[in-house]
């Protein structure tokens, strides 16, 4: 056996596996294909779901404890040698605003609010750092000077930030100094005999074996599905997302801020502003931009920050985030195959999930103790 594990993919959640089975020193391959559209290289890099009531309960709970694992992360690659300046500009905390901008916004506003509060008392007690109400003035005064006269506004006072590029190639760092062997690859097919899988083939004919075979492909996953006998639902949503730049101002400070059209807007220091983002669910593997996507990226954008009017748009991205209908990850083994595993599904929300998500199914797959129950991740959900 050439290896104890082989990872398909390469964006923040094969990255993520590949570094957790660096970690537990077992003897790894990752192989990943760059496709155009990866979800990684767009992700607009929110992490707050205290503020998210969109997902169920499940999700919030799952979230929460993938937020946290997001420091374990940081102080763990800053252990094996990953420079804490690369790191500070890949993660960051900040604060967020939920900006309602007019009565119907407002009403959702506060409901968000009541089950935002319930959440919280149950699951962290409440503290200096609650969630709370500011005044529209305040939300534009100190926290985000573009935004538009607002109706209502939910403070966030700690909140995440993360830049999927950067912490990809942080992760690769970690990875490489815990001897992870990395292959440009694209893997074609997946050796399987007796309903086991024990290796990949890839496209230019070479075979590797390994006791496992974790799936990360993000929105390509289910390329492998009719080898193996089973559904993987996840399909390519595209997502279309600019960067603008604001000259002369400081923007590390300004808050991320939601809207309720499901736009958002996240600024990075140096005068940059992620406005985004389209959800094409049905878009296939198209991952260009269109008229359409950037005229709704664009006329949203203003809605919520017509003080943004005179940026300049700086770089378009985008993204095919791996979807599924439940909007919940598929993780952890396959029903009647043995050998393989899946992480991969995150949707919109792969960012906040990935990395945790990727430690959980890694420990599983090498056969560690791991923390959290995967079976309502399984692919069975999906079986009547
Ligand atoms: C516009 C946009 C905004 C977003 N905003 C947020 C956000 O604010 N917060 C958040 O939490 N999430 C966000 N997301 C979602 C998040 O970016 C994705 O869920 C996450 O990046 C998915 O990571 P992944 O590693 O599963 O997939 P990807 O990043 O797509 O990576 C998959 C990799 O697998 C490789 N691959 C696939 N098949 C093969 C094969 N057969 N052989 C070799 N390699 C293969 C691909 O080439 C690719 O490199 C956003 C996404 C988009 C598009």
């Amino acid at each position: 056996m050439d290896f104890d594990l082989i990872i398909i993919g390469g964006g923040i959640v094969g990255a993520a596996a590949a570094y957790r089975a660096g970690q537990l020193g077992a003897r790894t391959l990752q192989c990943d294909r760059r496709d155009k559209g990866r979800a990684t290289d767009a992700g607009a890099g929110i992490l707050a779901p205290e503020s998210s009531t969109r997902d169920g309960r499940l999700w919030y709970d799952f979230a929460l404890d993938a937020v946290d694992y997001y420091s374990v992360l940081i102080d763990d690659l800053t252990a094996d040698g990953v420079p804490i300046e690369e790191l500070t500009r890949a993660y960051s905390l900040c604060s967020k605003l939920s900006v309602a901008l007019d009565d119907t916004e407002a009403a959702a506003l506060a409901e968000m609010e009541q089950e935002i509060y319930a959440r919280q008392e149950e699951r962290r007690p409440p503290s200096a750092e609650m969630i709370r109400r500011i005044s529209p003035a305040e939300a534009r005064n100190t926290f985000f000077p573009p935004l538009a006269d607002a109706s209502a506004v939910l403070l966030q006072p700690v909140s995440r930030r993360v830049d999927g590029r950067l912490m990809t190639a942080a992760l690769e760092g970690g990875l490489r100094s815990r001897g992870v062997r990395t292959l440009d690859a694209d893997v074609s097919a997946l050796l399987l005999e007796d309903g086991r899988v024990y290796g990949i083939r890839t496209a230019s004919g070479e075979d590797y074996t390994a006791g496992a075979v974790l799936i990360a492909g993000g929105a390509w996953s289910a390329a492998f599905a009719d080898q193996l006998n089973v559904r993987i639902p996840v399909a390519p949503q595209r997502g279309q997302i600019i960067h603008l730049h604001v000259p002369g101002q400081d923007t590390s400070s300004w808050s991320i801020v939601g809207g309720f059209s499901g736009h958002y807007q996240v600024p990075w220091p140096g005068g940059r502003v992620a406005v985004g983002a389209t959800r094409e669910t049905g878009s296939g593997y198209a991952p260009q931009a269109t008229v359409e996507g950037i005229q709704e990226v664009l006329h949203e954008a203003l809605r919520l920050a017509p003080g943004l009017r005179n940026a300049a748009i700086q770089e378009i991205r985008v993204g095919l985030r791996p979807y599924t209908s439940d909007h919940l990850p598929l993780l952890g083994s396959i029903p009647r195959v043995r050998g393989v595993y899946l992480a991969t599904g995150h949707g919109p929300t792969g960012l906040t999930l990935g990395p945790f998500s990727a430690k959980l199914v890694v420990e599983q797959a090498l056969d560690q103790p791991f923390a959290w129950d995967l079976a309502p991740f399984s692919t069975t959900r999906f079986i009547r």
